[in-house]
């Protein structure tokens, strides 16, 4: 699914950089990404998701090598392959639920607001149980019920790659559990791929694979790999 070879990325101006020589993550499969603040966990989700381009190396994503696409061609991609929860939502606070979800209907003239589109939006709101939430404005919910509407806006598009950062950053444990029962299942049933950013040690047991920037950390100074350890 994701295929990442020789990547350096430095931002301009900072001394952070990152290299990975080699990662692969395999469709359907659910992957955690842990590590300390600053190790650039969200700056690989954002490399991935095509929002930021490498300094040199090769990152593929379903076979598609993000860097030979054109800006046009790179966002269009990301709206129809990978769906993006963030720790801040990012939910627009003058628009309903149902609005919110359906959003990525808006921001492309590839994806119109179709009648499927509008049913699957609702079957998903109706999933998460916020049924009776559609017309009620995203300022008026719990932060759980915010982030469950994230996640519905990420999956519209039956993504087969869903990209999480610290999704269960601002929630409550018992809330957290829920909303990472909600990423799981996209891949048990739609055989959706996950990688997840979190820094709570005690979701990982859902996962079937951890990746820590700890020791990639330690280990880009070489230049060696990501290491990883398998659950
Ligand atoms: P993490 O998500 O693991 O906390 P980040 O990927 O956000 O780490 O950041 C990695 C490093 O890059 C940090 O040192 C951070 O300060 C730096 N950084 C992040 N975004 C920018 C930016 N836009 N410009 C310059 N430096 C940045
Ligand atoms: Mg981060």
């Amino acid at each position: 699914m994701i295929r990442i070879r020789n990547l350096a990325f430095a931002y301009a101006q900072s001394v952070f950089d990152l290299q990975i020589d080699e990662l692969q993550i395999q469709a359907s499969s659910a992957t955690a990404m842990v590590g300390p603040s600053g190790s650039g966990k969200t700056t690989l989700l954002n490399i991935i998701a095509g929002i930021l381009s490498p300094d040199s190396g090769c990152v593929s994503v379903m076979e598609t090598d993000l860097a030979g696409l054109s800006d046009a061609a790179r966002r269009r991609f990301r709206l129809k392959n990978i769906g993006l929860v963030f720790q801040e939502f990012e939910l627009i606070d003058y628009l309903n639920v149902l609005d919110n979800v359906l959003l990525p209907c808006r921001v492309d003239r590839a994806f119109p607001l179709t009648s499927d589109r509008r049913d699957r939006a609702a079957g998903l709101i109706e999933d998460v149980g916020l049924k009776d939430h559609l017309k009620k404005s995203v300022t008026r919910l719990s932060q759980g019920e915010r982030q469950r509407v994230a996640i519905c806006r990420a999956l519209l598009m039956r993504p087969p790659l869903l990209l999480a950062d610290e999704p269960t950053g601002n929630l409550d444990p018992v809330t957290s559990d829920q909303i990472v029962k909600l990423l799981l299942r996209a891949v048990q049933d739609e055989g959706t791929t996950l990688l997840m950013v979190t820094h709570n040690h005690s979701l990982l047991h859902h996962f079937s694979r951890t990746i820590d920037f700890a020791e990639f950390l330690t280990t880009s100074a070489r230049g060696a790999s990501v290491e990883e350890s398998r659950r």
